[in-house]
């Protein structure tokens, strides 16, 4: 009779098991080699495993069948003294009295729709000049872009060449303008004028919801993922040659490094496209969480959980995200649905990351949330919100607590925020700028922990959220400026969602996964239509740019932040704004946030302001103007005034408004 879940389970959680069959060795999946090619396979339980290889990746019988051999750990093995580049393989496994077809977990390369598995020798895969390709240096802040990589390129009006719309080659343009009219500039050389300094990648892993042999206006986001180390083929100019994928990546991420962007890869460790994956038909239930009942943990809400407290599967994952950097030279890493992996893995993953590219050069963050409970097993803490401080101070977090502050619940969609005419905000506000850092236990440890922003893939865009609250489109353009001006100004990473510089819509889809291309595409038009508001974000990026008291990721870093005054609507805060032992173009800064529909009358402390930015003009620091004694804020905005002067003590200076 075959196993239930819970009988594999119990197999897995013996002590004897571990001791049998846990591989700590390296070499998994198919590699080339001066010995010739191996491929090993981990299936502790398999009876026979037989090697099928073929010339295709989807088509045609098996030229080749070889019996693998079983060695230790549960791990099954084949060698061949022939090199099998670009040969296609999978395996036929006997295991409780039946059949099992499955590709390879551990492939590195695959067939079209990521069916079979592929022998790559990687070398082969690298573009020119790939060996010399670095990051750009790193800068005073964090600011991430996320995009997908079809909706970047795929509207006409991009003036991408029509053969590179939706694919990964539509980012090696650096000249690509508003239908190609020469002026205005879209696509790489936009984000270039923009200021962001990472690009976050929507997953670009093999995942399985659009068919890679179906249309081209086919679209998902791509959160089901079916070969963790592969990159996905509907992007690629030939889907079904596996190599091409391969070096189409590559190539991509070595423009957008070499055009000043470090890249950050979506990874989802958390759930696969479906339970019939190939961890699951290699080795039953091991790598996937069940019930005390028999039922399957769905905290994902996507119908299974991955068990990252396995030790196989840890390893897994560690070794996965290790190999994307080495190989692929990604530079930080968004983990979706952290909060159903476990503190432990997640700090292990900071630690390897850390010894082999220096401390916190590679960024690490995730959703400290899941969708729902998970039977995490040996009573493993979670990477969620609550645990934050198990976590590495350079191990970050989404912030909703900011995010639903400042514009109101991303779930009840009518909820409003601190901008958007909700009441008794301030507080929280203030507890945002400084990341929700502070004395005491129950605080963020440092702003490298926290992830800021207000709109990202998920839920409505900030344009379709305060259409919801805010009627009068003039207002909400107000708003939409004011929620910008302040997450621009709290301290922590800075992200946001592609688009949202220029008010992008979906027409308040709030989960547009599936929805057409024509609804999550970035509209090219639309950015210059509404160029003011780029322009404001640039120059709050730029800006930021230059205030070290609001880019200082250092645990220390809240106390920065003081003079906190507040009534109804309004909030106003000065920053220590001395970058370490040097000066900074302002040694002070004062912050206020109106969120009223009138006036401000703010009183300021002695000496001489200069105005920075306001809720019109985010690039007034350029040429400043100067104030004194008091100033009159507009209704629903921001302002940001900086002082140079000897410092003096803060207590002179912590009186304001
Ligand atoms: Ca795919």
């Amino acid at each position: 009779m075959k196993k239930t879940a819970r009988q594999w389970k119990d197999i897995y959680s013996s002590l004897e098991f571990e001791k049998k069959y846990v591989y700590e060795g390296e070499g998994l999946g198919a590699l080339i080699t001066e010995q010739g090619t191996f491929f090993r396979l981990w299936s502790p339980f398999a009876e026979e495993i037989i090697l099928n290889l073929y010339l295709d990746g989807s088509k045609g019988e098996a030229f080749e069948r070889h019996a693998m051999k079983r060695c230790e750990k549960g791990v099954w093995q084949y060698r061949t003294e022939r090199n099998l580049h670009g040969i296609y393989y999978d395996f036929t496994l006997q295991m409780e009295n039946s059949t099992v077809f499955s590709a390879d977990p551990y492939a590195r390369a695959c067939g079209i729709n990521g069916q079979r598995s592929m022998v790559v020798d990687l070398k082969k895969t690298d573009p020119e000049g790939w060996e010399e390709d670095s990051p750009p240096a790193k800068e005073e802040e964090t600011v991430i872009y996320e995009l997908h990589v079809k909706e970047f390129s795929w509207d006409e009006s991009g003036g991408f060449p029509k053969e590179t719309r939706g694919k990964y080659r539509a980012f090696l343009y650096n000249d690509t303008t508003l239908y190609s009219d020469g002026v205005h500039p879209t696509g790489i050389p936009y984000l270039k004028k923009l200021g962001v300094n990472y690009v976050q990648l929507m997953p670009v892993y093999d995942y399985g919801s659009v068919d890679e042999t179906g249309e081209e206006t086919e679209f998902n986001w791509g959160y089901d993922p079916i070969n963790y180390n592969v990159p996905e083929g509907s992007y690629s100019s030939d889907p079904a040659a596996g190599e091409v994928r391969i070096r189409e990546l590559k190539e991509m991420i070595q423009s957008l490094h070499r055009h000043g962007f470090r890249v950050i890869m979506d990874v989802v460790y958390n759930h696969t496209y479906s339970l019939d994956s190939w961890f699951q038909r290699t080795v039953p239930w091991y790598f996937y969480r069940v019930k005390e009942d028999g039922e399957i943990s769905d905290g994902s809400g996507c119908g299974n959980d991955i068990a990252s407290e396995m030790p196989m599967c840890g390893k897994y994952i560690l070794e996965s995200v290790l190999y994307w950097a080495e190989e692929y030279h990604i530079d930080g890493f968004r983990f979706d649905l952290m909060g159903l992996l476990d503190v432990d893995l997640m700090n292990r993953i900071r630690r390897a990351l850390d010894e082999k590219y220096g401390k916190g050069e590679k960024l690490l963050f995730g959703e400290p949330w899941a969708a729902d409970s998970t039977a995490i097993a040996y009573e493993k803490e979670q990477a969620l919100k609550a645990n934050i401080r198990s976590l590495d101070h350079n191990t970050g977090m989404f912030c909703d607590d900011t995010r639903d502050a400042i514009k109101g619940s991303s779930l009840e969609i009518w909820e409003p925020g601190f901008v958007n005419g909700a009441q008794k905000m301030e507080e929280q506000i203030l507890r945002s700028v400084c990341a929700w850092c502070g004395d005491g236990e129950d605080h963020v440890k440092a702003p490298s922990q926290v992830i800021t922003y207000v709109s990202s893939h998920d839920n409505q865009t900030l344009w379709d959220k305060l259409c919801q609250t805010t009627k009068d489109e003039a207002l909400r353009k107000r708003e939409y400026r004011l929620a910008a001006g302040i997450y621009m100004t709290c301290q922590g990473n800075l992200f946001f969602l592609s688009g949202e510089e220029f008010a992008r819509t979906k027409d308040g889809i709030e989960d547009s996964y599936n929805a057409p291309i024509g609804i999550n595409r970035l509209d090219w038009k639309k950015a210059w239509e509404e160029e003011e508001l780029v322009d404001y974000y640039r120059g709050l990026i730029a800006l930021r740019k230059q205030l070290p008291g609001l880019c200082d990721k250092k645990t220390s870093a809240w106390k920065r932040i003081h003079g906190q005054w507040k009534k109804e609507g309004v909030v106003s805060f000065l920053v220590d704004n001395r970058k370490d032992g040097e000066n900074s173009s302002w040694d002070i800064l004062k912050v206020s946030y109106n969120s009223r529909k009138e006036p401000q009358r703010l009183t300021l402390p002695e000496g001489e302001w200069e105005i920075l930015a306001d809720g019109q003009n985010s690039f007034l620091w350029k040429k400043p103007e100067t104030v004194e004694k008091a100033i009159t804020m507009e209704p629903v905005s921001m302002l940001v005034l900086g002082q140079k002067r000897p410092w003096r003590r803060r207590d002179n200076k912590g009186k304001s408004a």
